[in-house]
């Protein structure tokens, strides 16, 4: 279908950082794994973890997108901790957090229901597909050779629940549906940080093709009522509340202003085409407004479902391009 053409930056505002791959302390015995991105950077499937290190064993919080960077982060760990994983927690189901589980096995994976049906169902896909049994070669994320057969979760968990790594204490928050309809959440209320999953996007647009994006706004008014100075988000630097709201400002700028247009009959991909997100169209990834207007106009025209609504999103893109064309004709 051809991708979105990226909305032109605004040179009103700054442009967003850069920021680099690290592992990073937050408290005794609680890591951060960032991955580098912004500007200039490989920003495609890149994303965050975090590590929590127990007396005998680590717990991660996702996985990350493939064997490069997931080895990475067992090595980084080792280094800091000396320790290995024993448990693994997905945040939710997209590949770029999931799809190094297979290199912390054996440990023991956990996440919501839903994550797991959907590991499920892609895990099906790759053994059915003799193209997908290997990782596809990216830079920085795979050579191309590695075995790839994803590992799914053996412990589903519906609602919120607690860990005790050590004598860090893990309130692992169901956040759903947000991003999506099985988001976990990782808060650690003696450190007051929060691995927010995908529930957080800094400097980076949110990305909304299984999410629920009025939900998510209230999802993010909850978090910004918590006790947190430190959130580490699924993409982008770690930061904190002022980060977390001005991730919902950027849906609630793009409600307000898809709303006016999905009120004129305007199409949703000719609305994403439209509308100007000023401060956001700085962000890594600004055309990812085509998929999260169509995700508005789901959910306003009553047809929003879990799943990804692949004719909705080519369709948008399709007029989306044909409007940004004509546009850039009457210059
Ligand atoms: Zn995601």
């Amino acid at each position: 279908m051809g991708n979105p053409i990226p909305p032109a930056q605004d040179p009103r505002f700054p442009q967003a950082p850069v920021w680099e791959t690290e592992l990073r302390l937050l408290a005794p015995h609680v890591y951060a794994f960032v991955q580098a991105g912004g500007p200039g950077k490989n920003n495609v499937s890149v994303s965050n973890a975090g590590m929590i290190e127990g007396p005998d064993y680590l717990v991660a919080v996702d996985a990350t997108e493939g064997p490069i960077p997931a080895q990475r982060f067992i090595s980084d760990s080792k280094k800091a901790t000396g320790k290995s994983f024993g448990r693994m927690v997905n945040t939710h189901h997209h590949g770029d957090h999931v799809d190094g589980n297979q290199f912390f096995l054996p440990a023991e994976i956990i996440s919501h229901p839903y994550c797991r049906t959907e590991c499920v169902k892609a895990a099906q896909a790759q053994a059915n597909n003799p193209n997908q049994r290997t990782f596809a070669a990216h830079e920085g994320v795979a050579l191309g050779t590695e075995p790839r057969k994803l590992a799914v979760q053996n412990t589903t968990i519906e609602d919120n629940f607690v860990q005790y790594v050590g004598d860090t204490r893990v309130e692992w928050i169901y956040a759903g549906p947000a991003h999506t309809w099985g988001d976990l959440m990782a808060y650690l209320p003696q450190h007051k940080i929060l691995f927010a999953g995908d529930v957080a996007f800094f400097w980076v647009a949110p990305f909304a093709q299984n999410g629920h994006i009025s939900k998510w706004i209230e999802t993010c008014d909850r978090i910004l009522g918590m006790d947190v100075d430190t959130i580490v988000p699924g993409h982008g630097p770690i930061g904190g509340k002022k980060d977390l709201a001005e991730m919902a400002d950027y849906f609630r700028v793009l409600t307000v202003e898809a709303r006016k247009r999905y009120q004129q009959k305007m199409s949703a991909g000719a609305a994403a085409a439209d509308i100007r997100m000023g401060r956001f169209d700085n962000w890594i990834g600004p055309e990812r407004i085509v998929m999260d207007t169509a995700r508005l106009y789901d959910e306003w025209n009553g047809s929003l479902i879990p799943d990804v609504n692949v004719g909705g999103i080519r369709e948008a893109t399709l007029e989306y391009n044909e409007a940004k064309m004509k546009a850039a004709a009457r210059k």
